[in-house]
């Protein structure tokens, strides 16, 4: 079984976002990119049902600029076999990846895809879904535990409820969850060796799809900033400020 497993270059979850002046986007110059997080815990999972025996090859695939590769190359460390740049300057909309991704599918024919749930710039949570859609695929979101179980895939999943499992006929859809793994570290050695895996390039021609955005974004604001906290003496004062300033009492 081949596993694909879309990784997508965004901020870095622990660099402080800035929203550009104009109000159109944030700013992403010198600005420290990371592969999303819970492509990482994709990556993971795939790896694991290769090792356990459940698959042959992981192969890694980013829409995205130039820079994308630098991100595949992060997945190659982490053992993956190869990746396939799909290379775009357009800031790609789910719906515009997920029809890129449809024809990756079609060329490579895994019997599993595995995503993030969401991605953490634009929190969509769409990409997979919709994926599912257009290859009219099994789907489970949300997945906190894969099972391969023959031609089938047992998947856990997080609901508000508590824990909801599916079983899935494959070729399937899944997307991650933050607890279904905790993605390895890249040793030295798979660094060095990963420089060493292929990247394949395309574009969206090469793939006959269509990535043109169809939202317009109207405004993007920072949060409001947090108003300073004060040191009350007593708890009295801290009566008084509830009745007098906050009206609550
Ligand atoms: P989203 O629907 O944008 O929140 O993204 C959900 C998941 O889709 C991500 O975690 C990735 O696995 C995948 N994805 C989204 N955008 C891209 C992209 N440009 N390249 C590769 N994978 C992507």
């Amino acid at each position: 079984m081949k596993i694909l497993v879309p990784v997508k270059r965004v901020i870095d979850y622990n660099v402080k976002v800035r929203v550009r002046p104009d109000e159109t986007g944030v700013d992403l110059a010198n600005v420290k990119m990371a592969m999303n997080p819970f492509d990482e815990i994709a990556v993971e999972e795939a790896l694991r049902l290769k090792e356990a025996g459940h698959a042959e090859e992981v192969v890694l695939v980013s829409i995205g600029t130039g820079d994308a590769s630098e991100t595949i190359r992060t997945g190659l460390a982490m053992g993956a076999d190869r990746g396939i740049l799909v290379k775009t300057e357009i800031t790609c909309e789910p719906l515009g990846v997920a029809k890129a991704l449809n024809a990756v599918v079609a060329r490579e024919t895994p019997e599993l895809v595995i995503l993030g749930k969401q991605a953490i710039d634009d929190d969509c949570n769409q990409t997979g879904q919709i994926l599912a859609a257009l290859l009219d695929w099994p789907q489970a979101t949300f997945a906190s535990d894969v099972a391969i179980d023959g031609d089938a895939v047992t998947v856990v999943r997080e609901v508000d409820g508590g824990l909801e499992t599916l079983r899935l006929t494959l070729p399937a859809v899944i997307t991650t969850d933050l607890r279904l793994n905790e993605p390895r570290y890249a040793s030295l050695p798979n660094i060095l060796r990963a420089k060493k895996k292929p990247i394949e390039e395309l574009t969206a021609d090469d793939l006959g799809v269509d990535l043109a955005p169809r939202l317009t974004v109207v405004r993007v604001e920072a949060p409001p900033a947090r108003r300073g906290g004060v040191v009350l003496g007593s708890p009295a004062e801290l009566m008084e400020k509830l009745k007098t300033e906050a009206g609550v009492l």
